[in-house]
């Protein structure tokens, strides 16, 4: 029940701490577009909002302008199927980012991310022992 309140308060507040969300949400990817690692300008509605989606932390990923234009209001998985740059692992990450885990979405985009991770420069979402499993 208190769950459910607070999400219809967060729903309904007057974009209180929008900003600073946003930002946050950028921060974590460290401004890389969750679906092509391209610069992220904008925030993406998983589920969009004309489908009754949420701007929730889960259902919300940075994108850039572009993929954020072409993917409208298709359902994320099947658009990002069908772009050029689709890599599993991002779709991976996406995934467990509407199930919460961010910090295992994280993992996943670092996994996916070309050798620029020299511009990620987040300490607290670095883990370098993963850097192995990049694929060269
Ligand atoms: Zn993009």
């Amino acid at each position: 029940m208190h769950n459910r309140d607070a999400v219809f308060l967060e729903d309904l507040c007057p974009k209180l701490g929008d900003r600073r969300w946003r930002k946050s949400l950028h921060e974590f990817t460290a401004e890389r577009c969750i679906y092509c690692g391209k610069h992220s300008e904008s925030i993406d509605h998983i589920l969009p909002r004309s489908k009754g989606g949420l701007s929730i932390t889960e259902n919300c990923v940075p994108a850039c302008l572009s993929c954020n234009g072409s993917k409208t209001d298709n359902d994320a998985f099947e658009w990002y199927r069908k772009q050029r740059f689709y890599d599993p692992r991002r779709s991976m990450a996406i995934k467990a980012w509407t199930e919460g885990d961010i910090r295992l979405a994280l993992r996943l985009l670092q996994w996916a991310e070309p050798k620029q991770t020299k511009s990620i420069k987040q300490s607290k979402t670095r883990d370098n022992e993963d850097y192995s499993w990049q694929v060269a």
